[in-house]
């Protein structure tokens, strides 16, 4: 099926319109109109090919909300019509320990990310949400509520999910100090979510402009992170601290403000290395770890948590033919908090 999209085709090219086959539904897959699409600031890190690894042309997007199109004559779940969700996942063995315990994305034989991945149906690689439709087996797509705005859902299959997991994973609830650093789309995800695990939230960020939104996203506490003195009054007290900068920056900074046993979670991927002074860890048997977005089964509970609590992100919607410059702004921390794409801008325009 001629699908119509944006692509990249080089790490120095703008985004540009691009057409490509997506496959005849077999008859587990849900083929799905994809009405919005977030733009994750790992999108730029891909398209710019800042990881390695960029395969082009390359069609981003991986926070995807649409409507089911067309099922095939085996899927049980969806129905022509529902509302459905895809992540950052759309396949992985399905056997090994990883799949068994739910958690695709750290299959053994590897996952299948929504794009820039081997796609074994087509033989070339797979093509993300910053596109008309897409075709996805039934187990990788998710339910939404029917509770939530949709273009302030997407940003959900991400950013929510990469925010949730660690912090359920290191028991975030009522009464923890947790720390955010950074305040983007994971970010302010990471707010509204520790907020609601009832946690005691405090952000750091680099930029004064962010101080009142901040609190209003639910901050308790918001802290300047070029303040020394302002830092120096949170050591040793936080029991979790998710740091979402994905850029070369001082972890010590974060890591000294963990009480005993206190955990770091990193999930911003900055392209280079980032030094760890050890006796931050040794002194207080403090730990520091990484999270990778979070599983299906995971990421429906986020989702229908997010239901329960009212939870979306803060958005700006865009029409794709601004998506170039979507990237030079959330490239310079300009967006409160997430870019979406009205995708029914995609066939206005053709
Ligand atoms: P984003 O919207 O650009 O937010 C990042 C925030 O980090 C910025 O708003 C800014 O917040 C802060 N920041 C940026 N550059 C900085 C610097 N040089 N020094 C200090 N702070 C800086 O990006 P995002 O979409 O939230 O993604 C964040 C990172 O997570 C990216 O690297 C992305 O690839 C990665 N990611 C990882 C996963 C995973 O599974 N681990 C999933 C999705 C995304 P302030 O203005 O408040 O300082
Ligand atoms: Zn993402
Ligand atoms: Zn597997």
């Amino acid at each position: 099926m001629k699908t119509h999209s944006y692509a990249a085709t080089s790490a120095t090219t703008p985004l540009a319109p691009f057409s490509f086959e997506r496959r005849t539904p077999g008859e587990r897959d849900v083929r799905i109109e994809i009405l919005y699409c977030g733009i994750c600031h790992s999108d730029v890190h891909t398209v710019r090919n800042e990881w390695q690894g960029t395969t082009y042309p390359c069609v981003p997007g991986h926070e995807i909300v649409g409507r089911v199109l067309e099922v095939g004559t085996k899927v049980t779940t969806f129905k022509e019509g529902d509302i459905a969700g895809v992540g950052c996942l759309v396949d992985s063995c399905r056997t090994c320990g990883s799949c068994e315990e739910h958690l695709e994305q750290f299959c053994d034989e590897g996952a299948v990310f929504t794009y820039n991945s081997a796609d074994k149906h087509s033989g070339g690689t797979t093509f993300g949400g910053y596109s008309e439709s897409i075709v996805v087996d039934e187990a990788f797509v998710l339910r939404i509520p029917e509770n939530l705005d949709l273009a302030g859902t997407a940003p959900l299959l991400c950013a929510g999910i990469t925010t949730y997991s660690p912090m359920r994973h290191h028991q975030v609830t009522r009464g923890k100090k947790v720390g955010i650093v950074g305040l983007g789309g994971l970010g302010h995800m990471g707010v509204k979510l520790a907020k609601a695990f009832g946690a005691h939230v405090v952000v750091f960020t680099t930029s004064p402009d962010k101080v009142e939104d901040a609190r209003r996203l639910g901050a308790d506490e918001v802290v300047l992170s070029n303040d020394e003195s302002a830092m120096n009054q949170h050591l040793n007290s936080f029991h979790f601290i998710l740091d979402t900068v994905g850029a070369k920056h001082d972890i010590n900074a974060y890591l000294v403000l963990l009480r005993r046993d206190g955990n770091l979670t990193q999930v911003g991927v900055a392209p280079e290395p980032l030094a760890v002074d050890v006796s931050n860890l040794i002194f207080g048997r403090r730990s520091f770890s990484g999270s990778l977005i979070g599983g299906l089964k995971e990421t429906q509970e986020m989702l229908d948590f997010c239901g329960t609590h009212q939870i979306t992100s803060d958005i700006e919607l865009i029409p794709i033919q601004e998506v170039n410059d979507a990237y030079d702004r959330l490239v310079k921390g300009d967006v409160k908090y997430r870019f979406v794409i009205d995708m029914a801008s995609l066939n206005q325009a053709l």
